[in-house]
């Protein structure tokens, strides 16, 4: 299907205060998270750059986990097909680790739920979650994030990682996609 037109010139969160609360979420978790088994699990492929980002924090807050990535999808363009899966599985051992799974955005909650799933089932110790964004209106499933940066309004976003059919996650910002007509298209995003 082609692409619709849209624009994304409205900036939502400026790379300065995204690095600046990505600081103090890292900060945050270095009070709250003393492991000497700590595992960040990243879900792919929207938390790349918040990921990217964070651990370097960690790094400057003397945390030193094991880092390791795992790929869910279910989201077709903005839409939402229904339950996710795990498409591409992590490798590092979790057994008996304090892990952080690391997501960009919690909307329905169904990615994120069914991550903790799956990492609770591979033996973890304990599981906490961390999302930079946060639309609580749009829930589906009860699911709250142990660490969150940004609570958002009901809009599709796109930037530091996150994408439309793809494209733009090359943004250091955090900008909001606004359709021609309101209408979206279908291709993957993730
Ligand atoms: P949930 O399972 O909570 O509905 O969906 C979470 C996933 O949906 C996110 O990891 C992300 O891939 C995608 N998603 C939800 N809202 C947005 C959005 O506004 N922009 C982008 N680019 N992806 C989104
Ligand atoms: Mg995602």
């Amino acid at each position: 299907m082609e692409s619709l037109k849209y624009d994304i010139d409205e900036i939502v969160i400026t790379p300065r205060k995204l690095e600046r609360r990505v600081n103090d979420l890292a900060a945050e978790m270095a009070t709250g998270l003393q492991s000497d088994n700590l595992v960040v699990i990243g879900v792919l492929r929207g938390s790349f750059i918040f990921l990217a980002d964070m651990v370097r924090w960690f790094y400057m807050n003397d945390m030193h986990p094991r880092i390791d990535f795992m790929i869910m999808e279910s989201y077709a363009g903005t839409v939402s097909q229904g339950e996710p899966a795990v498409s591409r599985d992590f490798t590092v051992d979790v057994a008996g680790a304090d892990v952080v799974l690391v997501d960009d955005i919690l909307d329905t909650g169904r990615t994120l739920t069914k991550a903790t799933a799956h990492v609770v089932a591979k033996g973890a110790k304990t599981v906490r979650t961390c999302v930079l964004l946060d639309k609580p209106s749009r829930r589906l499933v009860p699911c709250e994030a142990d660490y969150k940066g940004f609570v958002i309004e009901d809009f599709f976003v796109v930037g530091y990682g996150l994408d439309y059919n793809g494209r733009h996650r090359e943004l250091p910002h955090i900008a909001k996609v606004r359709f021609a007509d309101g209408a979206q298209n279908d291709d993957a995003s993730a």
